[in-house]
């Protein structure tokens, strides 16, 4: 079978002089300003307003976003490797960032010119920010199983319901939100979704509860609640009716960039456990000199490479808008959340009772890490998008091959469903 389910050439990693030079630009903006202010956010756990203007005045609030609209222009490469520098420092900072990616995306993918013309510039300054809801108290990963609905009203849409966990809720000036505008349909339980653009100040618009998840300090998510929210026509994203193929496919691209976000995290937790590992003495040398550890630092090592290598390619094929990039979209995001939470994991256990001394800030990792295994899709849900593909392309006609697969790529539905 080869290489099975890709091809040979599918495996290309590559980056240009220009994206190197940005990446060094970040990973500057993260030591020198994020790296001092660490102890602050994770004691205050809030978000210094100034580091969020010094990003947008980097120009890191527009990477992504095409210049015609007010951005830096710049691909998946970039978006991985900034959210990758800046999480390798302070994830949860990285984590607004993303946020604003699932408003723009949908924008980008599914929105019309004027929508984008109109929000896109100032997100793309830092003026603005977004915010993404589609979490449900009763539903999250079944994305067709919300239960916020928005019915007709004359020329627009009466909004209701309850949204969980939206990030960035509390700063957000833009939202999209998914609402249930016709009754499933049998066998067809993802059609009748429709996304929309609500914004901040709409009359009957309010942000619930803050959610006090265990780890991204000073990026706490929120209740959102929407009750007889009027929003016009030309705030609905795409096609009524199809906007669980915009929330879907947002997650497809957006989940590399949390796959970027845990590399950050594992080599920010691989750094301190080396730098500890030749300060700390114990039995008269340095700790790092006993093989247990030494080994411990080495498989860290392999498996941040193994978990960049994966969310680099992934990102490489989003860009290159090669079909199979879903595929290996969930592959690096299982993978590299899953190499965090192991390397932060093995950070603690080589910094002893420092370890989990919250002064060290070394245990934050592990409570990072954890986070990113369920947002942007839980991973158990990648593995079942990654399993269907596989059987999928098992039986392909002419033997196995997603080359010969019908089609080349799963349908949403068709994975989720
Ligand atoms: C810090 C944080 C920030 C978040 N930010 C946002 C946001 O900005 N916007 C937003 O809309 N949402 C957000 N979320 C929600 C997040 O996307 C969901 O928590 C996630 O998709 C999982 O949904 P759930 O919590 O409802 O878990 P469930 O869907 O109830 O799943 C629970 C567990 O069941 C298993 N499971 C479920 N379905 C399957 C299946 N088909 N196959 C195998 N196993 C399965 C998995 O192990 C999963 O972890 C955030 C969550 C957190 C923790």
């Amino acid at each position: 079978m080869g290489s099975f389910p890709f091809g040979p050439g599918d495996f290309r990693v590559e980056f240009t002089e220009e994206q190197e030079v940005f990446r060094r630009t970040v990973e500057r903006f993260a030591e020198e300003s994020l790296r001092p202010r660490v102890r602050e956010v994770e004691a205050a756990d809030s978000l210094p307003r100034d580091l969020l203007e010094a990003a947008a005045s980097l120009g890191l609030t527009g990477v992504g976003i095409p210049q015609d609209y007010g951005g830096q222009g710049g691909g998946f490469k970039e978006l991985a490797l900034m959210s990758e520098e800046i999480s390798r420092v302070l994830p949860a900072f990285a984590t607004v960032l993303l946020v604003n990616r699932l408003f723009v995306d949908p924008l980008m993918l599914f929105g019309t010119e004027e929508q984008r013309r109109r929000y896109l510039p100032p997100i793309a300054s830092g003026e603005a920010f977004a915010a993404h809801a589609n979490t449900e108290p009763g539903a999250g990963s079944d994305v067709a199983g919300i239960s916020t609905r928005a019915e007709r009203s004359g020329s627009g849409w009466v909004i209701n319901g309850r949204k969980m966990f939206i990030s960035s809720a509390d700063r957000a000036r833009f939202f999209i939100v998914s609402a249930r505008t016709s009754p499933p349909e049998p066998g067809r339980r993802w059609w009748g979704l429709t996304t929309f653009i609500v914004e901040r100040d709409a009359p009957g618009l309010s942000v619930g509860r803050r959610i006090e998840v265990m780890g991204l300090m000073g990026e706490r998510p929120h209740e959102v609640i929407l009750e007889n929210v009027e929003v016009p026509d030309s705030s609905v994203v795409g096609r009524v009716g199809e906007g669980f193929k915009v929330v879907v496919t947002t997650y497809d691209y957006s989940r590399i960039l949390v796959a970027a976000q845990a590399v950050g995290i594992a080599q920010g937790a691989l750094e301190a456990a080396l730098s500890y590992s030749v300060q700390r003495q114990a039995f008269g040398k340095p700790i790092a000199h006993f093989e247990g550890v030494s080994f411990r630092l080495a498989e860290m090592l392999g498996e941040v490479s193994a978990a960049r290598l994966l969310t680099y390619w992934a990102a490489g094929m989003a860009e290159s808008r090669n079909p199979n990039f879903v595929l290996a979209a969930s592959i690096a995001k299982y993978y590299a959340t899953e190499v965090a939470v192991r390397v932060a994991r093995d950070a603690i256990t080589i910094h002893g009772g420092a370890g989990v001394d919250r002064d060290a800030l070394v245990e934050r990792y592990l409570r990072d890490a954890m986070i990113t295994t369920i947002y942007e899709g839980a991973n158990d849900v990648q593995r079942l998008t990654i399993a269907k593909s596989l059987l999928r392309a098992l039986s392909a006609p002419g033997g196995p091959s997603i080359e010969r697969s019908p089609r080349r790529s799963l349908s949403p539905a068709e994975r989720y469903d």
